[in-house]
């Protein structure tokens, strides 16, 4: 018998954390599960839960894991510098290094600064933006996640289209009123509201393949027309590439769409699994931060030790171009496997698979011992430690559990 089983824990967390949960989507309210299971550890491509069940993990901490769980070298290039000390609030070598590798893989990436979530960083590049051109509005699109600061929270995919909220209580009227929102991949509806605010737009912010809707690649023109419109407005182009930087290639979707933003928002992968984030771009607009210049921001825990190590350790990996054809065609094989089941999105190494019933897929999936988003809304993340096993068994899981609903 187990030791502990998840419906206690979770009993437990409710009554100490708010919805048992420290992000409102693991909580699998969306899915109509009771309790989510309670992780206990993760090797490759598979979680062990606190009740020793064994599932292959397609959600791999949403997207920031690409080499799988417990990478041995990861692990060994965090022991060695937790060795050296956990985290000295003063410069190391590291951060120096972490930066030179993002300025080297992402093009538009001429200064960068570390943060420690993509939060952090969405929020601090618009304020970025903001002092540049002096100007207070910003553009985003319906279902864009850009983290949880007030300004970004308007329309917002991931948890809030999860669980239906449009919009943030909590967000004075003052943030929410400097943001505009337009479809995504909508055109006309971007250029319209340019044209309105176009004076006033510090910047547009846009996921250059949207994640947090599920998967939808940018329609053809859709990011080149962004381009133009800042360009033709003096508005600065911000690219959240949290899930697509060293994701649908190592110089992210602005390499891989050859469109190139001011600014770059970058985390998950760059961190190895540990919590950093990023953002850089023109060294014009990256100046102005502190303490050169007068855009404050700042961080008891950016640049951490332990942080740098996981990052510069995945990310040296990731020069080799190889790995990106391996993530392309494990993808591919998993893309074509789950076809016959509904409409797959899929830009690299991210994909969603679209239908109805999303919710009993789900469960359908996880009592065979296969762990995908816990909602509609998300991606799955095909990582190195994937393999012909792990695609062979979440198909013929799917297969079972959807012939299992309809019998
Ligand atoms: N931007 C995008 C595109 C994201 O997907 C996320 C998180 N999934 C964020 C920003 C926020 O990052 P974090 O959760 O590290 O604050």
């Amino acid at each position: 018998m187990a030791l502990v089983t998840r419906s206690a824990l979770f009993a437990r967390a409710r009554r100490m954390i708010p919805g048992g949960v420290n992000s409102p989507v693991r909580a699998w309210r969306a899915v109509g599960a009771d309790d989510p299971f309670f992780v206990a550890r993760g090797e490759g491509a598979y979680l062990e839960d606190v009740e020793g069940r064994r599932y292959v993990d397609w959600v791999m901490s949403w997207g920031a894991l690409v080499f799988g769980h417990a990478d041995p070298e990861t692990v060994e290039a965090i022991t060695d510098a937790a060795r050296d000390g956990t985290s000295f609030g003063a410069p190391t070598e590291r951060e120096v290094e972490l930066a030179e590798e993002i300025a080297d893989a992402v093009s538009s990436v001429e200064m960068v600064r570390l943060v420690s979530s993509g939060t952090e960083a969405a929020m601090s590049a618009l304020r970025v933006a903001r002092a540049f051109t002096s100007r207070d509005r910003i553009l985003k699109f319906e279902g864009g996640y850009h983290g949880h600061s007030d300004a970004l929270l308007a329309s917002a995919g991931s948890g809030l289209a999860t669980l239906g909220i449009p919009a943030s209580a909590g967000v004075t009227s003052g943030a929410a009123g400097d943001t505009i929102v337009a479809p995504y991949n909508d055109v006309v509806a971007a250029a319209a509201a340019v044209e309105r605010y176009g004076e006033g737009l510090a910047a547009i912010i846009v996921e250059p393949v949207a994640g947090n809707i599920g998967v939808v690649p940018p329609a053809d023109g859709f990011l080149e027309t962004l381009r133009a419109l800042c360009d033709a407005s003096g508005a600065l182009l911000i690219f959240d590439e949290v899930i697509t930087g060293f994701r649908v290639a190592r110089g992210g979707a602005q390499g891989r769409f050859g469109v190139k933003p001011d600014l770059t928002i970058l985390g998950k992968i760059v961190g190895g699994g540990l919590p950093l984030a990023a953002f850089g771009g023109r060294a014009d607009a990256m100046e102005r931060l502190a303490p050169g210049g007068n855009v404050y921001q700042a961080g008891t825990l950016s640049g951490n030790p332990l942080a740098t190590a996981a990052g510069l350790s995945v990310l040296r990996r990731l020069r080799d171009p190889s790995v990106y054809e391996d993530l392309e065609a494990r993808a591919a094989k998993l893309e074509a496997g789950l076809r016959p089941f509904g409409d797959v999105q899929r830009v690299g190494a991210m994909l969603t698979l679209f239908r109805p019933g999303y919710d009993e897929l789900f469960r359908g999936l996880v009592a065979r011992g296969v762990y995908v988003a816990p909602s509609q809304y998300e991606a799955m993340f095909v990582s190195l430690a994937h393999g012909d096993d792990e695609i062979e068994k979440t198909v013929e899981a799917a297969r079972d559990a959807l012939a299992d609903d309809r019998g």
